[in-house]
């Protein structure tokens, strides 16, 4: 194990100043991620920052207007059985349910999920295989390697992976926002620009700069939210990444799409907005199963398959169209 020193923070402010300040210092939460990175020497900081002290970043707080602002410092165990969750926004509960395991999820922070790094094999390989990622200018062993997992979408001759956590992609078809404070003070980042394509810099896997620190995540209040699903296809039953996932959260006119908002895991290094067939499924019945697939297909005339992953695209838009089912059959 890589050697390190471990401090605990008391003040946002000043842990933001040291993260600014010093690029061998990494925020720790609920270590269930850092640890296995830097067991896999996949990071080496040589300072960890316990951040679980902070005051105010651990509460699930919902608002007069039907919002919810999650703290980053909320455990997914806490956030999957908070009930106003599970009846407002229970794509939000499912996206978390169906991750890693119960003890896991206990431990693990809802800013750490959606920090967590890529599954791919070659990045978490301790042994020195070229990984853009893990080591920039060596290259990509996915690229014309094993890359069944890897992403359908959006990817760059420099890097191929996939993200990793479900609760993000149910957060990108909501369009929640994330609350960053920095040496600047507070901002706030929609999620769907929170997360990189991977681009010539595939070892930058989102936005944020040395000093930020997620205070919380703030889902607005939709009239979609309440009827939606998270659908998770894995190699087994649990405790297992996501294949392909989909999010979906549709409000109706009857029976008929009135709105439908739908993101996609494990298709690209982020979560995946199927943004041409929520706009071709306004309008379309819920009992009308070829329209709905036509419009599912629209978001996916772009797709590019790797040498082993082309399953990926009749897969995902069949597990798009049942999240999407399943959804409007509790709008
Ligand atoms: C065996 C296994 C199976 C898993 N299966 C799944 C799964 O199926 N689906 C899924 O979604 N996830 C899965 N996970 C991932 C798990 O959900 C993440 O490890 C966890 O959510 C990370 O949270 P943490 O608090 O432990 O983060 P940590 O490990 O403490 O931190 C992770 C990263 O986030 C940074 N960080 C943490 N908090 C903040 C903050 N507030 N601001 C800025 N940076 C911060 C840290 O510096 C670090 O870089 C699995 C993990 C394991 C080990
Ligand atoms: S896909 Fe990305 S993470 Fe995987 S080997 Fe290629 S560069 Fe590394």
């Amino acid at each position: 194990m890589h050697p390190f020193s471990i401090s605990r923070a008391d003040d946002p402010v000043k842990a933001s100043a040291a993260h600014a300040r010093d690029g061998e210092l990494a925020f720790i939460a609920g270590g269930t991620d850092l640890l296995g990175l830097m067991k896999d020497h996949a990071a080496l900081p040589q300072r960890l920052l316990d951040i679980n002290g902070l005051p105010g970043m651990a509460g699930i707080e919902l608002r007069a207007d039907g919002s919810v602002r999650i703290g980053a410092l909320a455990r997914m165990s806490d956030v999957a059985a908070h009930p106003q969750v599970r009846v407002r926004f229970p794509v939000i509960a499912e996206g978390l349910l169906y991750a890693a395991s119960g003890q896991l999820r206990n431990m693990a922070s809802m800013g750490g999920n959606i920090m967590q790094r890529t599954r791919c094999a070659y990045f978490r390989d301790e042994d020195s295989v070229p990984c853009n990622k893990r080591r920039p200018g060596s290259g990509c062993s996915a690229l014309n390697g094993i890359n069944r997992n890897h992403a359908i979408f959006g990817w760059s001759g420099a890097c191929v992976a996939t993200h990793p956590s479900d609760v993000a992609v149910a957060l990108a078809a909501l369009d929640a926002i994330v609350i960053v404070r920095g040496l600047s003070g507070e901002r706030s980042i929609p999620f769907t620009e929170f997360h990189r394509l991977p681009g010539a810099e595939p070892q930058r896997d989102n936005v944020l700069q040395r000093g930020d620190l997620i205070i919380a995540i703030d889902v607005p209040a939709r009239r979609e939210a309440r009827g939606s699903h998270y659908l998770k296809v894995r190699d087994r039953q649990s405790y297992e990444f996501a294949l392909v996932s989909a999010a979906a959260a549709v409000a109706l006119d009857g029976r008929r799409v009135r709105s439908a908002r739908l993101a996609m895991g494990g298709v690209a290094h982020k979560p995946w907005r199927l943004g041409a067939a929520e706009i071709a499924l306004r309008g379309v019945s819920l009992d009308d199963g070829d329209a709905l697939k036509t419009a599912i297909a629209k978001s996916f005339a772009d797709a590019k398959p790797l040498s082993h992953n082309a399953f990926k695209i009749e897969l995902a838009q069949r597990v798009a169209l049942r999240a999407l089912q399943t959804a409007g059959e509790r709008a």
